[in-house]
């Protein structure tokens, strides 16, 4: 994998990501695809919204239908039939939001499926996501809720420059059978300057037999902390991110999240919000957040947005989509992740050319003024 920093505008970054086969310009939102899928949306739906990289899911694949029968089937591009790129989390969020069981070992944690035990280490979750053929592996990493007390934080931090230190050792003495799967850490520390900055730079400083990671993470945010807490956190641990690696902020993603998060140097986001969103009725436009089941668009003939360039927005007005979420039909479903995921995408593309042309910063003022306008 190589990470190229092709321009920055104040701390915000435009680079380019080359994976096998596939180069992904960055900043990039990537979709959610807990089970190896969008839900919803095929092959055919992802190339319409033009994305190259999902995520998927370390936790559900390992438990249903299982790493072992993924490798079997040519790893999760084959099986899928996406010909993008995959990049999958450990599972760690899975056992923390699950009520999983840290200890200096690992996590343990019982199935959501049937109550089954069982145990990740960070060796482990490497194996799994090795079998699943991921681009982008995530270390196991220990996070925490927020607030939480200073020896929990320190806790945290220390087992997950641990568990880094196992996986990094793990991933050289398998690299050569796997030369395609690139490996972040996750830097941890609650909300506290001084816990992410040892988290980072214990993170960063890494190496075992000159290999070190190939991208670092920002986790264990948008876990009950305030939005300006998260926004100054974000800030404070991409200062302490070398400049030569992508940046991934996981899991945060409203829109003015992703603005906000290029604005201080982040590459990469994920989040389910744009289809969940989509799936429960509310749209995301350049000019606000609009609810498709509202009575005044029973009868609106155009489509969501006429300047968006997605197939909904091409082929079908609110008034259908309307009639489709109270219907319940299940092309709803498709048709409104489809458009709010290319408006992520959208969004993320048009931050890239504005630092490209060095007005970012007039971008995101223009984006909050439309955003405001509302509907
Ligand atoms: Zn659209």
């Amino acid at each position: 994998m190589i990470w190229k920093l092709e321009a920055k505008d104040n701390k915000a970054r435009a680079g380019v990501l080359s994976l096998r086969n596939n180069t992904i310009l960055t900043p990039i939102f990537m979709p959610v695809g807990t089970q190896a899928c969008v839900k919803g949306l095929d092959f055919n739906d992802l190339e319409q919204i033009k994305t190259k990289l999902i995520l998927a899911n370390t936790y559900h694949l390992y438990l249903r239908p299982n790493d072992s029968v993924i490798k079997k089937l040519g790893g999760l591009h084959k099986f899928s039939g996406f010909n993008g790129s995959f990049l999958t989390d450990s599972g760690g969020f899975q056992a923390f939001s699950l009520n999983g069981k840290p200890n200096e070992n690992g996590i343990a944690f019982k199935s959501h499926i049937d109550g089954s035990s069982h145990f990740f280490t960070p060796q482990m979750v490497l194996d799994i996501q090795y079998n699943l053929n991921s681009d982008i592996m995530m270390i196991l990493d220990d996070l925490v809720a927020l607030p939480n007390t200073k020896e929990r934080i320190l806790e945290s931090i220390k087992r997950t420059s641990q568990w880094a230190k196992q996986s990094i050792i793990h991933h050289h003495n398998n690299k050569d059978s796997n030369p395609h799967n690139n490996i972040f850490a996750i830097i941890q520390g609650g909300t506290d300057k001084w816990a992410r900055e040892i988290s980072a730079n214990e993170l960063i400083n890494m190496n075992y037999c000159d290999s070190e990671f190939d991208g670092f993470a920002i986790g264990g945010l948008a876990v009950g902390e305030e939005k300006n807490i998260m926004y100054d956190t974000i800030e404070l641990t991409t200062d302490f991110m070398p400049q030569h690696k992508p940046r991934y902020l996981m899991g945060v993603g409203t829109p003015e999240d992703l603005v906000e998060g290029i604005y201080r140097g982040v590459d990469m986001f994920d989040c389910v919000m744009p289809t969940r969103n989509a799936r429960n009725g509310t749209i995301f436009t350049q000019f606000g957040r609009l609810s498709i089941k509202n009575a005044r668009f029973k009868e609106d003939s155009t489509p969501i947005d006429d300047k968006c360039g997605c197939y909904t927005c091409k082929n079908f007005s609110k008034a259908y989509l309307n009639h489709l979420f109270k219907a319940n039909e299940i092309l709803y479903a498709r048709l409104s992740s489809i458009h709010n995921l290319y408006y992520y995408l959208e969004l993320t593309r048009n931050a890239r050319e504005a630092i490209l042309q060095g007005r970012f910063e007039n971008w995101r003022k223009e984006f909050y003024l439309k955003i405001n306008a509302r509907f």
